[in-house]
């Protein structure tokens, strides 16, 4: 049990959740959230990241299960240590390289590009429009024409305006503002020689179609990096452009890594007297999967078939395993007349005789509701009565 679920509810995950379940929940919400597609959620993009700072740590994950938020703000983070800041939290997680590269670099542009299992089977080309910031060639880069770029003759080119303010005999202070003539750019363009294409900004943001590869047993999560695609800014080495798959759940099958699991329903008779059965693969082909006479499969059995799973990242011609797990559908009460129940005895392994006895009693077995179970609970956790000194047992019928 945990005391707060505050960070899970978040991340839309259950609190028992698994760290590859909190990382897809973080993925998909940081970019949604990113204030490059939603500059309006800055306050939803920090929480997202501050519960997946605390849940992905298993140490402050534990802290925080154990004692709520108020564990974590007295362990170090919060008060003393803080947060880190969500643009570190995010690069990190989508290999940005952090705050260094950062100030050498463009950004980095960082997409989800939703995939069906199929697609990460067979291999897929996609083309993606994405927007980035380029440099103007108009201008190349320098926001106007030739020559009228000029130093800034307020800051003279420190980008920078400092005031000097007397405060009294002997004392001032210095009061230092971005430089309001050229907003700290340390240049100014006079407004008739500016670039019409960029407007002085010296970058344009541009479409462009990227074409993306999917290999054969790429992953969900899995990121694939344009080098050098991503923002340009003058001055700066670009930023690349990261793609992230995104794998979409299947009708059918369920993937684990190299594996895939499917659940298959079977008759009765044919858990009994074997059977064959077509499972159409992710490349369109069937397959036969076959329980021979005398083999019996039982309700929750789970069997596999190998080299039938995904194919293996780089190693396409290797396979992880099929998995079938079966479910038997038992026929319904009456489905033969009492009379013949006797000749599918014969055929079937013997029961065990009970012996009753004068003090048996006979109790009546009646279809099980837990959800009317619960109710009772609540009615009852109100009232101060005797019975709540008392363990309660799992299962209680009623007859009346
Ligand atoms: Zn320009
Ligand atoms: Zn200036």
């Amino acid at each position: 049990m945990v005391l707060e679920t505050a960070y899970y509810d978040t991340l839309g995950v259950k609190p028992n959740s698994t760290p590859d379940e909190l990382k897809k929940a973080y993925r998909k919400l940081a970019l949604k959230y990113h204030p490059d597609k939603n500059p309006n959620e800055g306050e939803k993009f920090k929480q997202i990241s501050q519960a997946y700072e605390v849940l992905s740590d298993p140490k402050k994950r534990d802290l925080y299960d154990k004692g709520g938020e108020q564990a974590i703000k007295e362990g170090g983070m919060g008060g003393g240590g803080g947060f880190a800041s969500p643009m570190d939290i995010f690069d990190m997680f989508f290999g940005g390289g952090g705050r260094m590269q950062r100030e050498r670099r463009g950004k980095n542009v960082v997409h989800q590009l939703s995939v069906s299992l199929e697609d990460l089977y067979n291999g897929a080309t996609r083309k993606l429009a994405v927007q980035k910031n380029t440099i103007c060639d108009k201008c190349e880069g320098r926001g106007g024409k030739k020559g009228a770029v000029e130093c800034c003759p307020n800051c003279r080119g420190t980008g920078m305006q400092i005031r000097i303010h007397q405060l009294g005999p002997g004392m001032v202070q210095q009061i230092q503002s971005v430089c309001p003539e050229c907003q700290g750019q340390g240049e100014r363009i006079n407004p008739k020689d500016r670039c019409k294409s960029c407007t002085g900004r010296k970058i344009v943001r541009e479409k462009k179609i990227l074409e993306v590869h999917i290999d054969k047993g790429m992953k969900d999560g899995q990121k694939i990096t344009f080098s050098g695609e991503g923002d340009q800014e003058p001055g700066l080495e670009p930023g690349d452009i990261i793609i992230v798959l995104d794998q979409k759940d299947h009708s059918v099958f369920t993937r684990r890594n190299e594996d895939l699991t499917i659940h298959m329903k079977i008759e009765l008779v044919e858990a009994l007297c074997g059977f064959h059965k077509p499972i159409v693969t992710l490349d369109s082909r069937t397959i036969i999967i076959t329980s021979h006479p005398g083999q019996i499969v039982k309700h929750g059995d789970v069997k596999c078939v190998l080299n039938e799973g995904m194919p293996i990242y780089r190693r396409p011609y290797d396979k992880g395993r099929l998995i079938v797990q079966f479910q038997v559908n038992f026929p319904t009460s009456n489905f033969i007349s009492s009379d013949k129940l006797p000749l599918l005895e014969k055929l079937l392994p013997a029961r065990k005789v009970v012996e009753e006895t004068e003090d048996m009693e006979q109790a009546e077995l009646m279809d099980f509701d837990p959800s009317q179970q619960r109710r009772r609970h609540n009615g009852e956790a109100y009232h101060d009565d005797d019975d709540d000194d008392h363990p309660r047992s799992g299962v209680q019928c009623q007859t009346s």
